[in-house]
């Protein structure tokens, strides 16, 4: 039993070396990925449930890598923030979704929002505010219809500078949106304080709502709550109509999920757009 047992520790070991060694590896390739072009946006529509509108699009992150292919972003995407390459990949998808944004108008598409995920890195750099600034400027992208997706972790870590930073934004007049909400550690006085648009409810909860009593009364709560500090509440990962129609019976205004659709290449959101916002 002591070999076998010494046997599989160095088994994980090994395996760990490797695994270590694929980050390291993968990590120096996501350091040129924006010069070969292989990153690149898809976009999730977000859906109005009282209009059937769709109202916005959130901007997700690929990477098509010559060597690995196509690399999931829970994986690389903590690579780019341990890295600090985050910085200049964040910049990349603020500008690129901004300009998709700008086309999209151009085109004479209904005006969508365009979510856009932060990360903790990119929201407490100091140069910030005046990036997200010029990039509606070069782009020409009214402010209210960028969304910033900040968690609620990345949010408390310190308050006060947040606090200072989402005015500043708002200020600006884009808006502030709290992802994967509940999963966190969940100091709901900020809530008030901080001046939030938007919290989307974490798909853990919407996942198994129609037979969990305890996740339907977290999500009504959510949505009660949300209501009557007016912050809007869009649900995600709804993958049945019947998760919809619950959700639309417990007063959620907004949800994305696949059973409207995935996330899509640009053109494709383009016609989805369209197709679903009759003029
Ligand atoms: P997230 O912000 O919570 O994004 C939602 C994730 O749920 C996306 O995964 C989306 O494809 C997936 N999803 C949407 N609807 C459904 C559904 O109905 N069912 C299921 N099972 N999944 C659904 P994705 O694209 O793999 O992104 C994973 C995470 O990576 C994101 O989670 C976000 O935290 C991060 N991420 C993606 N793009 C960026 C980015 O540009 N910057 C930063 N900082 N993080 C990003
Ligand atoms: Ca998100
Ligand atoms: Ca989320
Ligand atoms: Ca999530």
């Amino acid at each position: 039993a002591k070999t076998a047992g010494r046997n599989s520790y160095q088994f994980y070991e090994s395996q760990m070396q490797e695994m270590a060694g694929l980050r390291l590896a993968q990590s120096n390739a996501l350091k040129t990925a924006i010069e070969h072009n292989e990153l690149h946006l898809v976009y999730q529509p977000q859906v109005c449930l009282e209009q059937q509108r769709v109202i916005g699009v959130e901007a997700l992150l690929r990477w098509d890598s010559q060597s690995w292919g196509s690399v999931p972003p829970c994986d690389f995407i903590p690579l780019a923030e341990a890295s600090g390459m985050i910085l200049s990949i964040g910049e990349w998808v603020l500008d690129s979704a901004l300009a998709r944004l700008r086309s999209w108008l151009d085109q004479g598409l209904p005006p969508v929002a365009m979510a856009v995920n932060i990360s903790a890195i990119q929201f407490e750099h100091p140069g910030f505010t005046e990036q997200i600034s010029q990039l509606l400027q070069r782009h020409q992208v009214p402010p209210h219809l960028l969304e910033l997706e900040l968690t609620e972790a990345m949010a408390m870590k310190k308050p006060d500078f947040s606090e200072q930073r989402i005015r500043h934004l708002h200020a600006m007049g884009v808006k502030l949106s709290i992802d994967d909400f509940g999963t966190g550690y969940s100091s709901l006085s900020y809530l008030k304080r901080f001046k939030i648009d938007k919290l989307k409810i974490d798909r853990e909860f919407i996942a198994d709502m129609d037979n969990d009593a305890g996740d339907q009364a977290i999500v009504t709560a959510i949505i009660q709550m949300a209501r009557r500090l007016s912050i809007t509440v869009l649900a995600e990962g709804v993958e049945s109509a019947r998760q919809a129609e619950l959700l639309k019976r417990f007063g959620c205004s907004q949800i994305q999920g696949y059973y409207y659709s995935k996330p899509l290449p640009p053109e494709e959101a383009a016609r989805y757009i369209v197709g679903y916002n009759p003029q």
